[in-house]
């Protein structure tokens, strides 16, 4: 038996996520940022109002870390999902971040508005259930080597906990190209968009693994109609404990929010950073 709670065919209008008073899958683009870790308390806080002043709707960042290296930075765990807190409270912006284990589910969902579950745990099927029931909005990643119908199946387990609120997030796949750290399938946007109800957005920064090609994969991905974007933000790429070599400036970050709104129109969606890149004038 196939998906079917997660099918068009079972429900042919968009779900629409909201989550507070931020909403994917509607008229507006959903931009999601922040460091790939929380890696400090006062850098998080401070990018974080940053990103609520370019207009981000979300704040991302991870507390637990899924690093191939278990001898790389783990992420700071409890003390990550405090910050992450306050950085919620200070800026009024929802919090998404990821959950690796089961056991860490009820504190995740705890502190998170969105809860992330990882490429690498796609397919940990007794996770997928764990977070389906608590009842947040789950952003579920594709896996590194998933199909598209593997991929639909993991946000069958989810919903069929009775949890409709699932964000899909294409992140690149693993192909034969080592240019980029993943491939990004563009494809993948159009291909769940047709399949399922589900919103659809795009992380062009672990797709790329470069900080140079993330502004041209946002840009494909807006045009190919995915609902929002996933972009991986630190004050100091050089210094990040993570994922740093992907990671825009916050510069950067501001220039392709301003670039993205001729992009977003263009396929008759409204960018709430609107000309949002003038603040980059008067903080940088
Ligand atoms: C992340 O978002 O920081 C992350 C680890 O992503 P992925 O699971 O797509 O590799
Ligand atoms: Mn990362």
């Amino acid at each position: 038996m196939g998906y079917k709670l997660v099918s068009r065919k079972e429900k042919p209008d968009n779900t629409v996520v909201k989550v507070g008073n931020v909403i994917v899958g509607g008229d507006c683009l959903t931009v999601i940022a922040g460091p790939c870790a929380v890696e400090d308390r006062e850098q998080y806080i401070q990018v974080a109002g940053y990103l609520k002043k370019l207009g981000v709707q979300m704040l991302r960042g991870g507390a637990f870390k899924p690093r191939t290296s278990p001898y790389a930075f783990q992420g700071l765990a409890k003390e990550g999902l405090d910050i992450l807190a306050e950085a919620g409270r200070v800026t009024g912006l929802p919090i998404v971040t990821e959950v690796m284990d089961t056991r860490d589910v009820e504190a995740v969902a705890g502190y998170a508005d969105v809860i992330q579950i990882g490429s690498r745990n796609m397919q940990n099927f007794i996770l997928l259930k764990e977070a389906g029931r608590t009842g947040k909005p789950v952003m579920l990643k594709r896996g590194l080597s998933a199909t598209i119908e593997e991929w639909l199946m993991a946000a069958e387990y989810i919903m069929a906990e009775g949890n409709s609120d699932i964000i899909m997030c294409e992140r690149g796949i693993r192909t034969f190209e080592t240019h980029t750290r993943n491939t990004l399938d563009i494809s993948a946007i159009p291909a769940v968009k047709h399949l399922s109800h589900l919103p659809v957005i795009v992380d062009p920064s672990h797709a790329a693994g470069r900080w140079g090609m993330v502004a041209p994969l946002a840009k494909a991905s807006v045009a190919a109609g995915a609902d929002g974007l996933l972009i991986e933000v630190h004050p100091c790429p050089n210094e990040a404990l993570c994922d740093g070599g992907q990671s825009l400036t916050p510069g950067n970050f501001a220039q392709l929010l301003g670039e993205l709104v001729p992009v977003a129109e263009a396929v008759g969606r409204k960018c709430k950073c609107e000309a949002k890149h003038l603040v980059k004038k008067s903080i940088i």
